[in-house]
């Protein structure tokens, strides 16, 4: 084999699936995360369309259905908690609808995909590489520990921010196109009913604000949640590394408003899983300099709110690692080869979640509120056809080709 030794930074959902199916084409592989260890809690992500074969040939799907998070679909409320318009997971069939039927924490699937590769793969937990020089028979990496090595190929699966990507390709404002909001995310508690829907509360733009949403998303253990806010907004200064001043942030936006929300920010103080990010697209004008290439939201993200992202990731990585086996190793030929096959899936997947917009979350008007609950109404009745067909069409682009043969095992 030409290039054996791979070097993967990331242990999010495209590192562990590409590191798993490297192996068995007999790889030698290893996998750097910045985390200490692997995490727990956070948002839900869906398993749609092509992506589910993926997890089909990893042997994953009992394990992914084992961890469901319970969710039955979404309900859109009003200020006394009724239910005005609700999306049952069961309307779009399994990969076209808000939560799909495959739907799992990000960090189960993490857990998931690390459990069944770790044996067989070498895991660094708590470093980051900081620097990666390529030439023509190899690439040095230097690691945050002080650490240098080297491997014989480089894979930036290390999401939205992607170190790798910085490191070789260039600055972050290069590659990420600016969707116009903000989405956060904590866990919190809930007096609301365990009942497996998810619950959001609109309110539209006016008296200088902007159109918003809160969510309540509940967890398997009955009395937990995750807190979900959405507003748009010009983008904010802020100090990324200063997570109080983003709970400020988050709070002064929807102070005063109704439902669930004092309750909720009640809580924001207490959140050691605290998110708060920009939503953004990334666009690279090809996934590979030399031996170093991109996957999943570090070459292709969507958009947090596409629910796109995990299954682009999934596909991505079983399609990197089959191309890389079925040419023996030479990246020369295998990342053009990924290249081609993920293209369409990616494009059609992005144009997507930039004309879904924000799905009615953070309207103008209240007459829009209304016109997306009564078309959410209406949806259940309408002809499958019709229903869901966009998403579940896009979760389908790439036909997987089958490298089993490669396999060493
Ligand atoms: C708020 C939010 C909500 C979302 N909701 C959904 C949803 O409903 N459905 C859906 O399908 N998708 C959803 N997504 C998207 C989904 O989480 C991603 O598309 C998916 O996780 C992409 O996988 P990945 O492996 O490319 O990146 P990630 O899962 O982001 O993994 C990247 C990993 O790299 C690690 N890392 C970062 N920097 C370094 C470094 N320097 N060195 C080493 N490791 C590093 C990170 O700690 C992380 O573990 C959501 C995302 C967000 C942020």
């Amino acid at each position: 084999m030409k290039n054996r030794s791979v070097l993967i930074s990331g242990a999010g959902i495209g590192g562990p699936t590409l590191a798993y199916w490297l192996h068995r084409y007999g790889f030698d592989v290893t996998v750097v995360e910045r985390a200490p260890a692997p995490r727990t809690g956070g948002h839900a992500v869906d398993i749609r369309g092509t992506a589910r074969e993926v997890a089909e040939r990893a042997g994953i799907v009992p394990a992914v259905r084992a961890a469901h998070t319970g969710a039955r679909g979404m309900a859109f409320v009003d200020e006394r908690n009724r239910r005005v318009a609700t999306l049952g997971i069961d309307v779009f069939g399994d990969s076209g609808g808000p939560v799909a039927e495959l739907a799992i924490l990000r960090t189960d699937l993490a857990r998931i995909l690390h459990e069944a590769s770790r044996d067989d793969v070498e895991y660094i937990f708590g470093d980051s590489v900081v620097a990666a020089e390529q030439n023509d028979v190899g690439i040095q990496v230097r690691f945050e520990s002080g650490t240098a090595r080297r491997f014989d190929l480089l894979v930036g699966a290390d999401g939205v921010r992607s170190t790798v990507r910085r490191l070789v390709f260039g600055p972050d404002e290069r590659y990420l196109r600016d969707l116009g909001c903000y989405v956060s995310l904590f866990s919190t508690t809930t007096t609301l009913p365990h009942d497996g829907w998810q619950l959001m509360y609109t309110m539209p733009a006016g008296g200088g604000r902007p159109g918003r949403t809160a969510g309540i998303y509940p967890r398997t253990a009955p009395g937990t949640a995750l807190a979900a806010f959405f507003l748009r907004s010009a983008p904010l200064r802020y100090d990324r590394g200063d997570v109080d001043e983003q709970k400020r942030i988050v709070t002064r936006a929807f102070e005063g408003d109704g439902w669930e929300i004092p309750r909720l920010l009640s809580t924001i103080d207490d959140a050691s899983d605290f998110y708060f990010d920009r939503v953004v697209q990334v666009e690279v004008d090809g996934w590979s300099r030399g031996r170093t290439v991109l996957l999943g939201d570090a070459a292709y993200c969507a958009s947090p709110m596409s629910g796109i992202g995990t299954s682009l990731a999934l596909v991505g990585a079983y399609v990197l690692a089959g191309e890389l086996a079925a040419a023996d190793g030479d990246h020369t030929r295998a990342y053009p080869a990924y290249a081609r096959q993920m293209r369409e899936f990616v494009d059609r997947a992005q144009e997507f979640a930039r004309t879904s917009g924000d799905n009615g979350l953070m309207p103008d008007s209240r007459a829009q509120i209304r016109m997306r609950n009564l078309a959410v109404r209406v949806l259940p009745f309408l002809p499958r056809a019709l229903v869901g067909r966009g998403m579940e069409r896009v979760a389908n682009t790439v036909e997987l080709k089958d490298y089993a043969a490669l396999a060493h095992r």
